[in-house]
């Protein structure tokens, strides 16, 4: 007895609708932005092998070069010094990558304050209305920021001060972190505050989940397409060995 084929039915049948939750991959996709004396991730490149052509007369293909952290992207647990010792990207085992999706909604918030800060009462107050948060749940954090994602400029949305993206307080990590989600995904180019170079501890998420053995799914696209519970996110990195991350395809599955 299986509900697989009950599944592969609601897939054929449209009852289940399948939503691409990544970013077109190419070179003006968006990349972090460090400090000059830092070292910087790469753009995605694509480089041409042949086309139909002399160089191969039936075929197209292309070499690339890429960030692991370039676009919708995987954070590994060992991506961050607090979770040195965990999992490579390669490591994680592939049970973690498929989870219910939660979705907190905090668009209001970040259109009139882009430094919006995620709140522990912010999520308190999802649980009280929703249920707490289930074991081995993707969170999505939702805040409108991929309606910039054509834009490097609007989406780092930078002065001399550094990025205005928004993201959450050290305490909401810290309260995350002590959860049973898998992780938290964003629509912003980390899953920190575009400030959190400045928060004590610097970069609460990548330190706290990380260092907890969770993971981040980053510059997601149409989670405004999710409802607040009941959608299942299956997350896709390539399997690199010793990789800290990895670009990825977010697919999430809803119920129609
Ligand atoms: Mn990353």
């Amino acid at each position: 007895m299986t509900d697989l084929s009950a599944f592969a039915a609601g897939l054929a049948d449209g009852s289940i609708e399948v939503i691409d939750l990544t970013s077109p991959l190419h070179a003006g996709t968006p990349i972090l932005m460090l400090p000059p004396e830092m070292g910087q991730t790469a753009r995605f490149e694509l480089e041409e092998i042949s086309r139909y052509d002399d160089r191969g007369p039936a075929w197209y293909w292309n070499n690339f070069r890429t960030g692991e952290h370039t676009g919708t992207h995987f954070d590994a647990p060992n991506h961050w010094v607090s979770g040195k010792d965990l999992d490579d990207v390669s490591q994680v085992p592939v049970k973690r990558l498929i989870g219910p999706a939660v979705v907190i909604d905090k668009t209001a918030e970040a259109a009139k304050d882009p430094d919006y800060l995620l709140t522990v009462e912010d999520i308190t107050a999802w649980e009280a209305e929703h249920g707490a948060l289930p074991e081995g749940a993707w969170l999505i954090y939702r805040t409108g920021w991929s309606a910039r994602g054509e834009d490097p400029e609007a989406f780092a949305n930078a002065d001399e001060n550094g990025a205005h993206t928004p993201g959450m307080s050290p305490e909401a990590a810290r309260y995350l972190a002590g959860t049973g989600i898998l992780g938290v995904g964003v629509e912003t180019v980390g899953t920190d505050a575009g400030g959190a170079f400045a928060f004590d501890p610097p970069f609460p998420c990548h330190a706290m989940f990380l260092g907890a053995n969770k993971y981040g799914l980053t510059q997601l696209r149409n989670v405004d397409a999710l409802p607040a519970t009941g959608a299942v996110v299956v997350a896709a990195p390539l399997p690199i060995v010793n990789g800290s991350g990895s670009p990825c395809r977010v697919l999430a599955l809803v119920a129609r």
